[in-house]
């Protein structure tokens, strides 16, 4: 369905409204498929078929589609990956995607091993939030997850997000039976006396992981359940809006801890985000085979309007929600950095 429909501050004239009614305002854009790290909940440890690099958008043709996306109402853009900032000169597509009229958010999704030495090239060139992986704050279980070493980096990455002024900065933290849970009330505490959202995420299903899945999955009422044995929490609105993730709070707290539940609680209904993957397919959602792919048009020479008509006609494929449960995947599910998480 295609509305016009002023957005107020922009340019825009025109919206993104999928057939569900649910404006579609953010992209978000997996820059690469590799990563340095090999979390088991992700990939398999020896990584994945990677992409080849002629496969991969260039960061021009990236900012085409960001370009072709803001004239169709999107607003905010994630950069996310496999592991972003393991592409070079991510500072420079920051930059780049900050000077596209109708942009007025661009937030990042990182493990944080190279964050502290980036952060500062990232934050000048307009980056405005973080959102940091961190599934334990134990050394060893870190290597255990990631199956890399590297917490202090990730830790030092923190600290130089705030002292940045990327704040409120989330902490996403894919909760596992027997591997981490036993943390849950440590990382609540975090939020007491740092400017930090700590959000618990329920571990999906993708189909290298299905078995981990079924074994370690947490629901995040239990979560909730269990972090209420560190103090009251009271229900808070998130930092920009609920998005995903239920917000509780502590008395006093600098920040607070959310729950993601894409599996007991899906917020499916209030969906305003479609992806790009890093070869170039608009994925309309997390899950399931629904794309369609823009760099052939792209690279044939579309324009930015037309590649607006484009992202306005896939708004049709946008289905109502996700269909998976505990322990299922669709049978052509990949695997999830690979969708472009
Ligand atoms: N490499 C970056 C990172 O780890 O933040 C960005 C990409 S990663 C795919 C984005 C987020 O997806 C991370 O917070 C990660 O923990 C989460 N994630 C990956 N696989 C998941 C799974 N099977 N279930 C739940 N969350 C998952
Ligand atoms: Fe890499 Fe992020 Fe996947 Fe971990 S979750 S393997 S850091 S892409």
């Amino acid at each position: 369905m295609i509305s016009s429909q002023a957005i107020s501050g922009s340019p825009t004239v025109v919206s993104l409204i999928d057939g569900f009614s649910r404006p579609i305002t953010y992209l978000r854009i997996s820059v690469t498929d590799k990563c340095n790290l090999r979390c088991v909940y992700c990939m398999p440890e020896s990584g994945l078929p990677w992409l080849r690099r002629d496969e991969i958008l260039s960061y021009e043709e990236i900012v085409e589609i960001v370009r072709a996306a803001a004239t169709a109402g999107v607003r905010t853009i994630r950069l996310t990956g496999g592991e972003p900032l393991v592409r070079k000169d991510l500072s420079g597509l920051v930059a780049a995607l900050a000077a596209i009229p109708g942009i007025e958010d661009i937030a990042l999704s990182t493990n944080g091993l190279l964050l502290e030495e980036q952060i500062d090239g990232l934050a000048a060139a307009g980056l405005r939030r973080v959102n940091l992986s961190l599934d334990t704050l134990r050394p060893d279980r870190f290597e255990a997850i990631a199956r890399r070493p590297g917490l202090d980096l990730v830790l030092r990455g923190l600290d130089a997000a705030i002292r940045a002024g990327l704040t409120p900065v989330k902490l996403n933290c894919v909760v596992m039976r027997g591997q981490n849970d036993d943390e849950l009330i440590e990382f609540a505490k975090l939020t007491k006396d740092r400017p930090v959202f700590v959000r618990f995420i329920e571990v999906m299903p993708v189909h290298e992981n299905l078995e981990l899945q079924r074994d370690t999955y947490v629901s995040s009422d239990e979560i909730l359940e269990r972090i209420s044995a560190g103090g009251q929490l009271q229900a808070v609105t998130g930092p920009h809006g609920n998005g995903p993730a239920r917000y509780f709070a502590f008395p006093g707290a600098m920040g607070a801890v959310g729950v993601i539940s894409p599996l007991s609680h899906d917020y499916c209904e209030t969906c305003n985000r479609v992806r790009l993957t890093a070869d170039g397919r608009l994925r309309l959602c997390l899950f399931g085979d629904y794309a369609l792919d823009l760099r052939t048009p792209l690279r044939a020479g579309a324009s930015t309007d037309e590649l607006a008509g484009l992202l306005r006609s896939a708004m049709l494929i946008k289905p109502a929600r996700h269909h998976l449960r505990l322990g299922e995947t669709s049978s052509r599910m990949r695997a999830f950095s690979e969708i472009g998480g």
